[in-house]
């Protein structure tokens, strides 16, 4: 990256990171995968029980290899095979996981995490249960403030998620939300995130990269 351009987007982190705190939730930056890896190997114990949310920054950035490497018991709900009800177990042991991982589809730079879920299982670990959660975000993630974060999920985050998922929705046709009420909607929650009750229980990690959408 240009070193201005470097310089204004670490600004722009830093501010993040303040507000982040401001709302009892710690935040760090890390320039790129090898050092996100170090960052995870800082907060997570050998043997924690680790559980994730659906995510293609997880995929993107290495960390579903890195929690396959038998040092967690990982409660991987992307191993091969496995069933509905074996994937719906997975969700429900997640709220006793010792720790979560999963990204986030909007950053305010007030400090504020915004996502949508279809299922609701990824807002509603994020919000209670794992004793730790750790969001890692690309820096394509951070917006304005929460207006900004609606449209990116309109516009962004949404219809590429109901394209991925091969959704019959209008969304997948056109490129942008049309407020559907399709049997393949994928939005069903909207949560804002805005403080965490018991300080540093949910970690923010911004990779000084984009990472999923
Ligand atoms: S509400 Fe419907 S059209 Fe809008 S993003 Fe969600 S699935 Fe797509």
């Amino acid at each position: 990256m240009d070193k201005n351009l470097l310089w204004h987007m670490k600004k722009k982190v830093n501010k993040v990171i303040e507000n982040l705190n401001k709302n009892n939730i710690d935040g760090f930056y890390v320039e790129n995968e090898k050092e996100l890896k170090d960052k995870l190997n800082e907060v997570l114990k050998d043997n924690m029980t680790v559980s994730v949310g659906g995510s293609m920054t997880l995929f993107e950035s290495g960390v579903i290899d890195f929690l396959r490497s038998g040092k967690y018991n990982f409660l991987d709900r992307y191993k091969e095979n496995l069933s509905i009800k074996e994937i719906e177990n997975i969700y429900k042991k997640t709220f006793f996981a010792d720790a979560y991982i999963t990204s986030t589809n909007a950053l305010t730079e007030q400090g504020e995490l915004y996502n949508i879920d279809g299922n609701g299982n990824r807002v509603a670990a994020m919000i209670y249960g794992p004793d730790q959660v750790i969001i890692i975000a690309g820096i394509n993630k951070i917006v304005k403030d929460i207006n900004e974060a609606k449209k990116r999920l309109r516009e962004i985050a949404a219809p590429i998620n109901a394209k991925r998922l091969n959704k019959n929705t209008p969304c997948t046709k056109v490129g942008y939300c049309m407020d559907c009420s399709s049997e393949d909607r994928i939005c069903s929650s909207y949560v804002v995130l805005r403080r965490q009750r018991n300080k540093g229980r949910i970690k923010v990690i911004i990779v000084g990269k984009d990472l999923g959408y």
